[in-house]
């Protein structure tokens, strides 16, 4: 049997659907069996393994699974051999300290000698002994929110997006201990046959990720202000220009950030733009 590539993905939870989107959008199909522990790619040598967050990262180190989508901050916490090969540019979120709202507090200090409830005990201790500060762990692994209210713990440090769940529970979010965002991870020492397998999986991967963040642009411009419109809208190399059958006027195509896209699209109407379509692009390879 000729040699395949082994993705581990969150069996159930926030990654779940977005792992699967994305695989597709890289044109890998395969039957969703519900219950499945793993499924076969149809048209790419990759099998897909459907394993419990917490576990993916020490089933990579073992070789179960060669890569996995997972969060930054369980690749921190968990400290095995893998490494972040592409952020996904999902999944974002914060591991944040949080304190009951009514406290006023004074900084770091303020935890000395205090219990503090997290799933995540070992990127706290890391942050705590840097900065000085002892505390008293309590390790729980779900609704680590509602700690304070039990009187399990002083504080929390928990994953944070909104910070909806923290207003919710009564508490405040007073320190950011790190930043996270889904990645695909892989074992550190992925064999060479896989790693070609790799390799185009991140390519198609990459293409998708940034035709997420793009969107073509076609537009009319008067031919006297070509010149501000070739620098505002540069594109991937440089803009193509067709003459309008209308004299003196242009037609501009070319591709955008989608972070820029409102002052970009002001620029143009200020400088006589006029008819702008925006296309989402589906695939984009620089
Ligand atoms: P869960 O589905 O709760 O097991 O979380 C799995 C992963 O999703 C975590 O390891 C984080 O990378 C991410 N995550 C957890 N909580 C949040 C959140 N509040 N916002 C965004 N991502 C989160």
């Amino acid at each position: 049997m000729s040699e395949k590539l082994k993705i581990a993905i969150q069996k159930s939870g926030r990654l779940h659907e977005n792992s699967l989107r994305l695989l597709k959008e890289c044109g890998i199909s395969f039957d969703n069996g519900n219950d499945h522990l793993k499924i076969q790619a149809n048209n790419f040598p990759l099998e897909i393994l459907f394993l419990r967050n917490s576990d993916i990262p020490q089933y990579v180190e073992d070789g179960v699974a060669d890569i996995a989508i997972i969060g930054q901050n369980l690749i921190i916490e968990k400290d095995k051999k893998i490494e972040e090969i592409i952020k996904l540019g999902f999944s974002k979120c914060r591991l944040s300290l949080a304190v009951p709202k009514n406290v006023e507090y004074p900084g770091l200090t303020w935890f000395n000698g205090r219990k503090i409830a997290t799933s995540y005990p070992n990127t706290l201790k890391k942050f705590l002994d840097k900065n000085n500060i002892r505390v008293e762990i309590h390790e729980i692994s779900g609704s680590v929110e509602i700690a304070p209210n039990i009187g399990l713990a002083d504080g929390i440090c928990d994953l944070v997006s909104s910070g909806s769940t923290l207003f919710k529970n009564g508490l405040k979010e007073v320190e950011i201990i790190l930043e996270s965002e889904a990645c695909l991870a892989a074992k550190t020492d992925v064999d060479a046959k896989k790693k070609i397998l790799l390799d185009k999986l991140i390519f198609r991967m990459k293409a998708v990720l940034t035709s997420r963040n793009n969107k073509y642009v076609l537009l009319n411009a008067p031919d006297k202000k070509l010149d501000t419109i070739k620098r505002i809208i540069p594109g991937i190399k440089s803009p193509t220009i067709m003459p309008l059958a209308e004299k003196g006027w242009s037609s501009v195509h070319s591709v955008i950030n989608e972070n820029d896209f409102w002052e970009i699209i002001d620029q143009l109407k200020e400088n006589g733009a006029q008819g702008i379509l925006i296309i989402p692009i589906e695939k984009m390879i620089v």
